[in-house]
């Protein structure tokens, strides 16, 4: 019932804000939705603009946020929630957009208890319970053809969905069931192993080596890769992208009819 309610209350102030034509006249400027099928893009739109009325979406800085740079975002953000469904996403209500990369005005403290201050720009951020914050900037260059593997909005929903499990984003996301946990972990270290040895020898990297900050930037970097370049990380790793199939119920490669298998990370 409850349900009911909230989804008549969304239809009510999807149509008010008119996001069903907004979603239209967004989808041409949006490249990387070309590589989806009709349907498919449909149901993004259907989700995207649920998620517009469920969430704030404000500038930081004095940054003038349109409806199309909140559609562009809305979009890329319900991807990877597209089987799960938005409840995903219900542990919190706000995104920040700044124009450009932003400097995080808080502190953190480190596992030695050390406090230190962000003064590193960052592209986006995820706080657990709070907003993401992201760069404009950053989220259009995801959207250009040689930046495959890289985008800011998944990086940051990727974080969210880890932090729905215990421990925070620590790259163990609730899993389904069925999924066996012991799987997940292999096969996660597996490619952590591998990555961290191509490094150290000099050898090419199939994945960005900013994903050996920690677990939790290493599931995050391969959400994006596995969304943005799913031929590249099904041909380098063909079992990470079996686990995050099924952890996402989706199949990137089927859904963008196998055309980008050479792209480069
Ligand atoms: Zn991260």
């Amino acid at each position: 019932m409850i349900g009911r309610i909230r989804e008549w209350h969304d239809q009510r102030r999807i149509r008010q804000r008119g996001l069903e034509a907004l979603w239209q006249r967004q989808v041409p400027q949006m490249a990387w939705l070309q590589r989806y099928g009709e349907a498919q893009r449909a149901r993004i739109g259907a989700m995207a603009q649920r998620f517009m009325v469920r969430k704030h979406m404000l500038g930081g800085a004095g940054f003038a946020v349109t409806e199309g740079m909140r559609m562009h975002v809305a979009a890329l953000a319900v991807v990877p929630v597209l089987e799960l469904g938005l409840h995903w996403y219900r542990d919190w209500n706000a995104v920040v957009l700044y124009e450009g990369a932003f400097i995080p005005g808080h502190d953190w403290q480190d596992e030695t208890g050390v406090v230190h201050v962000s003064d590193a720009p960052l592209t986006g951020e995820a706080w657990m319970q709070g907003p993401v914050i992201l760069s404009w900037e950053d989220v259009l260059a995801s959207d250009e053809p040689d930046n495959a593997g890289y985008n800011v909005v998944i990086h940051e929903m990727a974080h969210k969905l880890d932090m729905c499990g215990p421990g925070g984003a620590n790259g163990a996301p609730p899993l389904h069931r069925g999924m066996d946990p012991k799987r997940w972990h292999d096969v996660m270290q597996t490619a952590w192993n591998e990555l961290e040895r191509a490094e150290a020898s000099g050898t090419p990297l199939p994945l960005d080596p900013y994903g050996l900050e920690d677990a939790g930037e290493f599931f995050a970097v391969l959400s994006e890769c596995f969304f943005d370049a799913p031929g590249h990380l099904a041909s380098h790793w063909p079992d990470v992208y079996a686990q995050l199939a099924l952890f996402y119920r989706q199949d990137p490669l089927q859904a963008w009819g196998r055309g980008e298998a050479q792209a480069q990370v």
